[in-house]
């Protein structure tokens, strides 16, 4: 974390700066004789460009904000700063100023109240976030992987303005039921059973392949990988917990949690939730005092052998689902923090759970976590589902039809992560031909920097913008402040990319040691490893007797035999490539081709 020059006590005519906390100065209003009713956080003042961020929403006089952005505007410059970027909700009060910009703030759609909200962390500098996991008892399929490049998009963005990220992903192991329901068989226990593995081998290797996939995918691995399993002792004690505050009744069946005692209950699914949820139950529970209340411990009484069972206060048994990522997500980080993501089926019932529990158990009368992210699916209903995993369709079926699995990044990316996708392989096949030629563009304008590892090595905004002074270059100044506002209105990832599209078909539009910056913080915010991606990345496993040169060369005739109009000579280049278990697709961004059962 910087450490701040801003040190203040700061005695301006109408405003008081003074550190609340390292990093954190807090503005006290002395016209109205509010205290502490703002904030002022700088980012990133290692170099010459500065990043502050302010917030003077709740300072009420005008003479106190100004007051405060002068203030700010004066140490910053003293520290050094030759650019100062400033993120504030008081835009129109900035002072015009050679040197000083305002940058839009960093805000996301918060789920809890369905508004786009200003990202405000709890410590500066820094912010905690939890990703609700995969459970491994099978393979996940391809919209399952959708959270997690959302999540990773959080985190890249966050880490790009100058943050430091605290991201858990959860391993469920246990607790799972089939179905979501709270009595009834787990997951990963029917899934022992069905394969004949111990539940070891089953977690650890659904685990292994789930991570293969988020490799393959440029997903940075979060900090924790917490798995349910571990955490038992402690999932114990927090039921305990809400046992001897009244939040929760034994039955015989286990530990239910109360929802009666929560006011708010629901808030975040935002709905009347009278008899909503009866309908997802498998089995009605007998002695439930409410529809909507959920096991914290189910005790196991119907004598039947389980391999995943612990004892508990509440007899032998297993901890419900919705607990866990509380006592894991508190675990570390700490009992509140910022931001909670998942797809968007957990808004309803899953996280609802978590924040009731969670907020009984602290009683602290403050939101649990303030900031609730939600992804939205990705829809299958045109696509051919049976592939060799059977079921589901994975990254590695893609892969075997030739598509490179960073195309399958690009596919979400092309789409914000609060719009339902509705998948179809050929999208897919599509997005593998539009990277390969957007690869290609960059590393044309990239010219012999094309390749160099340093493409990929994160860089922030203030830390690009200097690399542009020292180019002493508005062009790059310009695309890099105009990315960074595509990704902090809510993560407009497709904005980011139609940008990047543009530019790389003006390749002489900057000079390479520009283009080397712009695809660095491109690459920072996307993950797309654009400058390395050759080529050659793009051509799918091959036999040893196929000649990719063969391949393009047939391409090409039946190309050209197309634009000509000769049907007879494209089917016949088709047939010859069909001959040599070439696969020939033609999508709305150009022609795919694979190699039919690999190589
Ligand atoms: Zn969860």
């Amino acid at each position: 974390m910087p450490t701040s020059p801003l040190v203040g006590p700061e005695e301006r005519d109408a405003a008081r700066l003074w550190e609340a906390e390292p990093g954190r100065l807090a503005v006290d209003d002395k016209v109205s004789g509010s205290v502490g009713a703002g904030w002022v956080e700088p980012v990133g003042l290692a170099g010459g460009t500065a990043l502050v961020r302010v917030s003077t929403a709740a300072v009420r006089s005008d003479e106190a904000v100004d007051a405060t952005l002068r203030s700010v505007l004066a140490q910053t410059r003293a520290a050094g700063a030759s650019l100062i970027l400033i993120e504030t909700d008081d835009e129109a009060r900035v002072p015009t100023d050679d040197g000083v910009r305002v940058v839009p703030m960093l805000r996301v759609e918060n789920s809890m109240g369905r508004r786009l909200d200003r990202l405000v962390t709890l410590h500066p500098g820094a912010v905690g976030v939890y990703s609700c996991g995969p459970t491994v008892y099978s393979f996940q399929h391809l919209g399952n992987m959708r959270p997690y490049v959302f999540a990773d998009t959080l985190k890249r963005t966050a880490q790009w303005r100058g943050m430091t990220v605290h991201h858990v992903i959860n391993i469920t192991d246990v607790g799972h039921l089939v179905k979501d329901a709270d009595q009834g068989d787990d997951k990963v226990e029917e899934a022992s059973r069905a394969e004949g593995r111990t539940v070891e081998e089953i977690t650890r290797g659904y685990t292994e392949a789930y991570w293969e996939d988020l490799r393959a995918l440029n997903v940075t691995f979060p900090d924790h990988w917490p798995r349910a399993t571990e955490y038992v002792p402690q999932m114990i004690n927090f039921a305990q917990v809400l046992e001897d505050n009244a939040f929760a009744y034994r039955l015989p069946v286990g530990l239910y949690f109360d929802t009666s005692t929560q006011d708010d209950y629901g808030a975040l699914a935002g709905l009347d939730f009278a008899g909503m949820l009866e309908g997802a139950r498998v089995e009605p529970v007998e002695g439930k005092r409410n529809k909507t209340d959920f096991a914290l411990w189910r005790t196991f009484t119907d004598g039947r052998e389980r391999l995943l069972e612990w004892a508990s206060p509440w007899g032998v048994g297993a901890p419900g689902w919705h607990l866990e990522c509380s006592v894991m997500s508190m675990a570390l980080l700490g009992d509140h923090f910022d931001v909670h993501t998942g797809g968007i089926d957990h808004r309803e019932l899953h996280h609802v759970n978590e924040i009731a529990q969670s907020e009984a158990y602290l009683s602290d009368g403050r939101p649990w976590v303030r900031y609730w992210m939600h992804n939205e699916f990705l829809n299958f209903g045109g696509a051919k589902m049976a592939k060799s995993s059977g079921e589901i369709l994975r990254l590695t079926d893609l892969v075997q039809l030739g598509v490179h699995p960073l195309a399958y990044r690009y596919l979400l990316l092309q789409s914000h992560y609060r719009s339902q996708l509705a998948f179809t392989e050929r999208l897919a096949l599509g997005a593998h031909v539009a990277l390969k030629r957007l690869a290609a563009r960059v590393r044309d304008a990239l010219g012999p920097a094309a390749g160099s590892p340093g493409l990929t090595e994160p860089v922030t905004l203030t830390e690009a913008l200097d690399e542009a002074a020292v180019l002493g270059s508005p062009a790059l100044t310009q695309r890099l402040l105009a990315l960074d506002a595509a990704l902090v209105d809510d993560l407009h990832t497709e904005r980011a990319l139609a940008l990047v599209s543009d530019w790389s078909r003006a390749p002489g539009s900057l000079p390479v040691a520009e283009w080397e910056v712009l695809i660095r913080a491109v690459n920072t915010l996307t993950g797309l490893d654009l400058g390395l991606l050759g080529s050659a990345d793009f051509v799918p496993p091959l036999p040893p007797d196929l000649d990719v040169s063969w391949v393009e060369d047939r391409l090409a005739e039946r190309e050209a035999a197309r634009a000509a109009k000769d049907w007879s000579l494209a089917d016949r280049m088709r047939d010859e490539l069909a001959a040599r278990k070439v696969r020939v697709e033609d999508t709305p961004d150009g022609t795919h081709w694979y190699v039919v059962d690999g190589a």
